[in-house]
């Protein structure tokens, strides 16, 4: 490692496609994970890219951030495979929002009001309209709205995609190794702590997720106010009988089918720190929804528990910034979003690097706004 190297802390998608696009820009970088990378947030996601469905009242410059991304995705991807040679299976079949009962359809029309009224596209289906779009789904089915441009990718061959295109771009990656602290001189950065020993840098990413609030050294002013979100998500196998194309979405469970047939099911959102089991009632509750939604799933095989933390900020929002300490740079917080936020982030973060500020895009998810 010298002098000009880029220490990234954390390889999930956000510490590995911003390593991956500063290798491309033909910068050194070493990239730092305490376990295998990818295996986090990044891996049990489902990989939804969903900037419409998730649309908030309140988050009109987030909306602008995740359309942005989407908007970037192609290119991104066919980057990606020019490097790696993986497909990261992005698809563009669409994503419905459903309501299971008449509670759900009134929150389901606020939602799709509120939609048309900021101009995105969307489109108002009754139960029946919605079931033969997608015959799997419940006769109890009230209504849906058609969203045509939410999508989704294999967020699992998106890691394996980023790991080969940075190892090809000559990046290495330091897998089972975590980094003990940040060391700062001067407000600038100075080095990192490995195995008790510190090694010189001058710029280092902090992007190491729900993890990133409790980075040794790190002086309290950039500490970024990020908490895990735990999330329980199940994984199921698509039978010849029984297959799904599209995302679907009711307010309490999504339903996002992969290529390779795996269903994947999720989540629960919960405040329990990092609890890393599985509970009997998060389970339960995914399951339970979810038969209500598409009951074809009953008899399909459950091949997979997994649990997650999103690294949430105190706004829900990312955190894409320079601090104000010289060569730290942050990119966590990225909640619900981070697989869609991939592109965006990692354009936007070399550009802040490279160029030294940030575009008036990012500008909004500086570390700043909390002091
Ligand atoms: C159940 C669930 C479903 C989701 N579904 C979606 C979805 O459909 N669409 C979407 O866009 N987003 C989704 N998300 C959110 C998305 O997965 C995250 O926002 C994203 O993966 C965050 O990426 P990351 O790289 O910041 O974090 P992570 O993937 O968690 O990676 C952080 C890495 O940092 C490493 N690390 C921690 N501390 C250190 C240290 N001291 N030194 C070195 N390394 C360290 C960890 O080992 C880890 O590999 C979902 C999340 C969950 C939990």
């Amino acid at each position: 490692m010298n002098n000009d190297t880029i220490a990234i802390i954390g390889g999930g998608v956000i510490g590995l496609s911003i390593g991956w696009q500063l290798l491309r820009n033909g910068q050194q970088v070493e990239i730092y994970d305490s376990n295998k990378a990818g295996r986090a947030a990044s891996w049990v996601s489902a990989g939804m890219l969903a900037p419409v469905s998730e649309a908030g009242f309140e988050e009109m410059e987030l909306l602008n951030l995740n359309l942005e991304s989407i908007k970037q995705f192609p290119k991104f991807a066919e980057e990606l495979k020019e490097d790696s040679g993986i497909d990261i299976d992005f698809r563009t079949e669409g994503t419905m929002m459903i309501a299971v009962d008449r509670d759900q359809a009134e929150q389901l029309r606020r939602l799709y009001e509120f939609r048309k009224k900021i101009e995105l596209p969307v489109e108002w289906l009754t139960g029946s309209e919605a079931r033969e779009r997608e015959p799997e789904l419940s006769p109890a089915i009230k209504s849906a709205v058609w969203i045509p441009n939410d999508y989704q990718v294999d967020n699992r061959n998106l890691i394996l995609a980023l790991i080969e295109a940075v190892k090809k771009r000559g990046g290495t990656i330091h897998e089972h190794t975590p980094v003990e602290s940040v060391s700062v001189t001067n407000d600038s950065i100075s080095g990192i702590t490995i195995n008790g020993e510190e090694k010189t840098i001058k710029r280092v990413v902090l992007a190491n997720g729900a993890w990133a609030r409790e980075m040794k050294g790190l002086p309290d002013n950039v500490r970024p106010p990020v908490r895990p979100v735990k999330g329980q998500i199940l994984t199921l196998r698509m039978t010849k009988e029984f297959t799904l194309q599209k995302v679907l979405r009711s307010p309490k469970v999504y339903f996002a089918p992969k290529k390779d047939g795996r269903l994947i099911v999720g989540a629960t959102v919960e405040e329990k720190g990092f609890e890393t089991f599985p509970t009997a009632g998060g389970v339960k509750y995914i399951l339970e929804e979810a038969w209500e939604a598409v009951p074809g799933i009953y008899d399909l095989p459950l091949e997979e528990i997994n649990v997650g933390f999103r690294p949430s900020s105190r706004d829900n929002e990312p955190i894409i910034s320079d601090t104000p300490v010289k060569g730290l740079y942050i990119a966590t917080g990225h909640y619900r979003h981070g697989i869609l936020l991939t592109p965006v982030t990692a354009y936007e973060m070399a550009g802040i690097i490279l160029n030294d500020k940030p575009s008036e895009l990012i500008k909004p998810f500086s570390l700043l706004r909390f002091r």
